[in-house]
């Protein structure tokens, strides 16, 4: 590291050493060099961002400054500012995260607004019980933010990695939400019987990225993140392809289902539905950045 905190100087106070840090990072090429040393520091002072700066002329003890700097060598190395937390926010929900799971995107929050607008009014009455599976929840990030929106409805979902499941499960227990959602292990829709038509929604984010793209991802995602969470194989519609054919038997008549697909999959994955023949009255949905990003499908029925 150039000119590091030196642990045996006293003048290492919070601005001193946000300013460095700032200014290593920016020299590394890291984004957002500010926000991401006080998200750091914050963390572990376990302060909030905005009271760094009400203790900035405090000094840093030797063992807090030599942490921080382990942590600014994980950053620099590339590993994502939500695995060296160990959280992430999505739809104002604080999530426990780790290299088992998917780190929420911004972009998916389009895909939890689309199901929201489907699932009707918080006080639409409902005439029994209404369910909705969510595929490869990962964190849980959708069904959670699903849940806290619409806890009038029973929530499932599934996930092949267990590893995954323990985290979804923590972070359902997090946000009191374990009573309305439950968890099954499984791959896609297996663990389901073809014969129960019992879901109002089916929601999925899932892996759609083509295989031989993933070299060419940022380092962050393609070093640190699931593979079995983003690869999409060969043509990156391998998941997507499973669940429009699977799913459409276990969703009610009239039941919706919602997908997260890649920003130049539109095209294929509407040869898809109408190959299919189950659904009808289709959407594609674009996120805040203007890329296609979820399609809406209605079985028929
Ligand atoms: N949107 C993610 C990315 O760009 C991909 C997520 C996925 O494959 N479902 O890395």
């Amino acid at each position: 590291m150039q000119n590091p905190p030196d642990p045996r100087e006293a003048e290492w106070t919070i601005l001193n050493l946000l300013k460095w840090a700032t200014g290593y990072f920016t020299s590394h090429g890291i984004d957002s060099p500010r926000a991401t040393a006080e998200i750091l520091l914050a963390t572990l002072l376990n302060l909030k961002r905005i009271d760094l700066y009400l203790r900035y002329d405090q000094p840093l003890l030797k063992s807090e400054l030599s942490e921080f700097k382990s942590l600014i060598k994980r950053r620099v190395n590339r590993e994502p500012v939500a695995y060296i937390i160990g959280k992430k926010e999505f739809w104002s929900l604080d999530l426990e995260v780790n290299p088992d799971v998917l780190i929420p995107r911004p972009d998916t929050e389009t895909l939890v607004e689309a199901a929201l607008s489907c699932l009707g009014p918080v006080d639409a009455p409902l005439d029994s019980a209404g369910q909705v599976l969510e595929l490869g929840t990962g964190s849980g990030a959708i069904v959670l933010a699903l849940a806290s929106e619409r806890p009038a409805y029973r929530f499932v979902a599934t996930d092949i990695s267990l590893k995954a499941l323990d985290i979804a499960r923590r972070n359902a227990r997090r946000h009191q939400l374990s009573s309305v959602v439950s968890f099954v292990a499984g791959n896609w829709l297996d663990p389901f019987s073809p014969n129960e038509s019992v879901f109002d929604m089916i929601v999925s984010n899932p892996p759609y990225i083509p295989s031989d793209d993933i070299a060419g991802l940022q380092p962050e995602v393609k070093r640190f993140e699931p593979l079995l969470a983003l690869d999409g194989r060969s043509d990156g519609l391998h998941a997507i392809r499973q669940i429009i054919i699977s799913a459409q038997p276990l969703l009610k008549p009239q039941g919706v289902l919602l997908l997260e697909i890649g920003f130049n999959q539109k095209e294929t994955v509407i040869q898809m539905i109408q190959h299919c023949g189950h659904y009808h009255s289709f959407q594609i949905i674009k996120d805040y950045a203007g890329h296609d990003r979820v399609v809406v499908m209605h079985k028929i029925g």
